[in-house]
């Protein structure tokens, strides 16, 4: 999240998620994100009450198998939308220069204004490319405009990181053959359930955790990568979170007594 400093006393009981609220408001107004995106916050928000607001295990395990993943990758790929670069384009940046990953502008509500506004969030934080604005290529099987992509970006990626996604672009993703790893606080959404690998968290506390996690990774040799690679289930992880939601909110009404 860009440090702005908003009218919320850090004493606040919600002050994280409230900061978060704003950021997000911020981006509307900005031109990064649409209207849509405070529905998509909104979402993302009450998935994160169920989780505690906190990174739970199998996140964990999950980052360790996006991190080596993103380290084998070839041609890795950040795909970036408006609420993603209202709340954590920093660490997008930092993870970009880590892995040596491109960042494509994608976006599902599409406008030229609003692609170019997020273009330049990240161009004005240090970004050296950001892709995105000349579009040459397509992802087959998708009808919306979020098909149109570059051909040296996601076209061509092997890995691609895909923060906040839709269900339908991750599956055209996967269908091409590509590692597709999402950062989504539902793991019930299509998107979870379609990606190789899904991190099931909020996207500014899982950044930071995956870019720690790399550099960590970075001293491993590509067997041992392969090998945290191959052991993550996809579906098994997601199982995992949804029992510990389960479990959290079986104590919880216990604890109340109702
Ligand atoms: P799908 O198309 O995958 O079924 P959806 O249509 O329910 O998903 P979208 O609006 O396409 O949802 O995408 C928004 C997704 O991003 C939601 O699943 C929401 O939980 C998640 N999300 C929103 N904010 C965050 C955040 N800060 N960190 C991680 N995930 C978030
Ligand atoms: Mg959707």
């Amino acid at each position: 999240m860009t440090k702005k400093e908003y009218n919320i006393p850090p004493s606040h009981p919600r002050y994280i998620s409230l900061q978060l609220r704003e950021a997000i408001a911020d981006g509307v107004a900005e031109g990064l994100s649409a209207p849509e995106g405070l529905i998509a916050h909104g979402r993302g928000e009450a998935f994160d009450y169920l989780l505690g607001e906190c990174t739970l295990p199998p996140a964990i395990t999950a980052i360790r198998a996006a991190g080596a993943t993103m380290l084998l990758a070839k041609h890795p790929v950040i795909s970036v939308n408006g609420n993603v670069a209202a709340l954590a384009p920093e660490h997008v940046i930092e993870l970009s220069d880590l892995i040596k990953a491109r960042i494509e502008v994608n976006i599902f509500h599409y406008s030229k204004m609003r692609s170019l506004a997020i273009i330049n969030r990240f161009q004005e934080l240090g970004a050296e490319e950001v892709l995105g604005e000349h579009k040459d290529s397509s992802i087959p099987g998708l009808d919306s405009a979020r098909a149109q992509c570059t051909s040296a970006g996601i076209y061509k990626s092997d890995v691609v990181l895909v923060p906040l996604e839709d269900g339908d672009r991750a599956e055209a993703l996967r269908k091409m053959g590509k590692d597709v790893i999402t950062i989504d606080l539902n793991p019930l959404s299509r998107t979870s359930r379609l990606c190789s690998i899904t991190i099931v968290d909020n996207l500014v506390r899982a950044l930071p955790k995956l870019i720690e996690t790399i550099k960590e990774l970075d001293t491993y040799d590509d067997i041992q990568l392969m090998e945290i690679k191959t052991s993550f289930d996809n579906n098994q992880n997601l199982k995992e979170m949804l029992n510990l939601i389960n479990d959290r909110l079986g104590s919880m009404v216990f604890q109340s007594g109702i």
